[in-house]
């Protein structure tokens, strides 16, 4: 067994499991252990193996050197940098934002003209990463955050489409992907997975998945299982009557609410929260959105009371839209949307992904490093590169050029611009952007924006959720209790990359878990959610999953020292602008988000954030939209 350059197998479950081993004979929970305070030297914990082993979720530097600028502990000017470069273009954040600028900066630049993009974290993608892990010789990949998408309608003109459709086109993604068959000596039972790590929590596609519902009995400790629960119309699940009923009626709800445009869907709905939505419109009790927050929370930071109607409408949830076709399939890349962060590069800097352009290549080649900041590229890209602050160099009006500090290793740099996009989060272009107009500060001080956790477990085999008949999993959280929900994938076949489906081989556990406190004030749960997220060391981490996994899988058999291979956690202590009702406008129309899509003098805003809830495509839109802002002004 191998877990990289540090770990080896005996060292981690040193490490890991202690305590542990008690637990498994009488199934109790191990002893709590002490919490190392933030940050310490146990923060960050085991990376995987690979190119991304260093950078899984947000990184100690980064959250260091992020909380040093929001407390003013950087300067803004040059009197201490240790040298200036000039650049025609600067894009902070190479998030597939910052590659959505950057691919329109690559096709529309003019002869000379040169751009470097700056990124806080030891590799690019922003929260399209991903882990990867070594278990006996077998190779696993999984998504770090961003994970799924629906393959878009094929388009003849991508220049004039937009999104997704524009982006797969434009990039020449494959439409065809090889999953495991589910059959032979190994699939004693018929069991049906998720492509990725969505798909299990959206009504009318759950069903292609085996999902069991853990629900807790009286007897601390003791709960049941209830697989397939939609599929029998909650016969099967210990609820009562009413419960019942209010779940299944919201489950069958089609649309409701009509729209003649967008526009008046967003009018409409966007003055109140999908709960309330639930409550004051179809009459239902608590439950449903208790209910609804599993997928809301997953795919947006907060729950039900706290995101707007209009986006249950968007995503689409019951009440406001039709089921989907249960024939429509998400698909999730290995190493979930870093493929589709690997396509732009292999794009914008063709040797930063070893071998060719085939489909194989860009998703499981290595990365690299050396091949992103090479004098005299067009386009070059600097990791581990935190910008502290971007001004431009007088009046933003009649300025010529911007300054841009950023610290590396330790120390200060300067860049002398003629624009910048910052494709980075309001929370950090607020501490950033010295020179910000009042009116944008207003703007960004009305966003909110929640943490976010994804834990991979990398397993050894997964006969416990076959005995049980599930590949995915959704429980009561109890007081004290991990996460709410967690799943296998089918994992793609890409070449000569094939990992197993097979309950006796290893695969990755992806635990996706938010941090919603439904009917607290919004920025009171992300408050609570980043402390937690933020204060929570590595070990305290494993002792809550391992437990919460024994109080799951134990009576199927599961037992962590031989089960467990390794575990990576991705914090991200800002993974979601929360979509709350009126971001999109409201009742009155007006949005702060349609301030900060215009540029001020050279600087243009460009993040995922500003879609409101946020994915792949429009992402990379917003950056070309920032480009296209500032083009005249290079
Ligand atoms: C858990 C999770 C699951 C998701 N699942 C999906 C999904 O299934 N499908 C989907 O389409 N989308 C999904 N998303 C949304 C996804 O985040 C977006 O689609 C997109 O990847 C975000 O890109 P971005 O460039 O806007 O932002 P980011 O990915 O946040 O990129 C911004 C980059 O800028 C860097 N940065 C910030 N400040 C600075 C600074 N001062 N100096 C230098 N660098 C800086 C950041 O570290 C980061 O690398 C998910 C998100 C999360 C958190």
């Amino acid at each position: 067994m191998r877990f990289g350059p540090h770990i080896t197998r005996r060292d981690f479950l040193n490490g890991a499991l202690l305590g542990v081993g008690g637990a498994l004979l009488g199934c109790r929970p191990p002893p709590r252990r002490h919490i190392t305070p933030a940050l310490g030297p146990d923060w960050y914990g085991y990376g995987g193996i690979g190119d991304y082993r260093w950078s899984h979720g947000n990184t100690p530097d980064a959250v260091e050197t992020a909380h040093r600028l929001r407390d003013g502990g950087f300067p803004a000017d040059f009197a201490r940098v240790e040298r200036i470069e000039d650049y025609d273009l600067v894009i902070v954040g190479a998030g597939v934002a910052g590659l959505g600028a950057a691919l329109e900066y690559s096709k529309k630049r003019k002869a000379g003209q040169t751009c470097l993009m700056l990124d806080n974290h030891p590799i690019f993608g922003g929260e399209a990463k991903e882990n990867e892990f070594d278990v006996s010789g077998v190779r696993l990949i999984g998504p770090q955050g961003s994970n799924g998408f629906f393959v878009p309608a094929a388009v003849s003109d991508p220049e004039g489409a937009s999104g997704d459709p524009r982006y797969y086109a434009e990039l020449g993604v494959p439409r065809e992907f090889r999953l495991r068959d589910w059959g032979g000596p190994a699939a004693e039972k018929p069991l049906r997975f998720s492509p990725d790590n969505y798909e299990y929590l959206v009504r009318g596609l759950e069903g292609q998945t085996s999902v069991g519902h853990f629900f807790r009995t009286s007897t601390p400790g003791e709960g049941t299982w209830a697989i397939d629960v939609w599929e029998r119309r909650l016969a099967n699940a210990p609820l009562s009557a009413t419960v019942r009923a209010t779940l299944l009626q919201w489950h069958n709800s089609g649309a409701t609410r009509h729209f003649a445009s967008d526009e008046q869907a967003v009018r409409a709905l966007d003055v109140m929260s999908y709960e309330e939505f639930l409550t004051k419109e179809l009459h239902l009790g608590p439950e449903a959105a208790r209910y609804a927050d599993l997928f809301l929370a997953s795919a947006c930071g907060l729950g039900s009371d706290a995101i707007s109607a209009y986006v249950a409408y968007q995503l689409p949830m019951p009440g406001l839209t039709e089921p989907l076709p249960r024939d429509l399939r998400r698909v999730s890349f290995p190493g979930g949307n870093s493929g589709f962060v690997r396509y732009f590069l292999k794009r914008l800097i063709p040797d930063a992904i070893a071998g060719t352009d085939s489909f194989e290549d860009i998703i499981t080649g290595r990365i690299n490093l050396a091949a992103l900041d090479r004098a005299g590229q067009p386009l070059r890209m600097r990791l581990r590169s935190t910008v502290v602050s971007v001004e431009h160099e007088g009046e933003p009006a009649s300025s010529g050029t911007v300054k841009v500090v950023y610290a590396r290793d330790g120390r200060l740099h300067g860049i002398r611009a003629r624009a910048v996009i910052m494709a980075t989060g309001g929370w950090m272009n607020l501490h950033v952007v010295r020179d910000m107009p009042a009116a944008y500060r207003a703007a960004y001080g009305q966003f909110v924006h929640a943490p976010y956790l994804v834990a991979n477990v990398a397993l050894t085999n997964w006969r416990f959720l076959h005995r049980l008949g599930i590949t995915a999993a959704i429980w009561d959280r109890g007081e004290g209790g991990f996460g709410y929900t967690c799943n296998i994938r089918n994992p793609m076949q890409v070449g000569r990359y094939q990992p197993p489906l097979d309950p006796d081989q290893p695969t990755i556990l992806s635990f996706y878990t938010p941090f919603h406190h439904p009917g607290l004030p919004l920025r009171e749960q992300t408050t609570r959610g980043r402390t937690e997220l933020l204060s929570t060391s590595y070990p305290e981490y494993e002792h809550r999953i391992y437990t919460q996994m024994l109080k799951l899988f134990a009576a199927s058999g599961f037992n962590p020292e031989r089960d467990v291979a390794g575990l990576v956690l991705n914090r991200w202590g800002h993974a979601y602008s929360v979509p709350f009702p009126g971001f999109f406008g409201g009742a009155s129309g007006r949005a702060p988000r349609d301030i900060i899509r215009k540029p001020y003098g050279r600087i243009a805003f460009a993040h995922s954030e500003l879609s409101g809830w946020q994915h792949w495509g429009p992402a990379a839109d917003e950056g070309r939209r920032a480009f296209t802002q500032l083009a005249d002004a290079l």
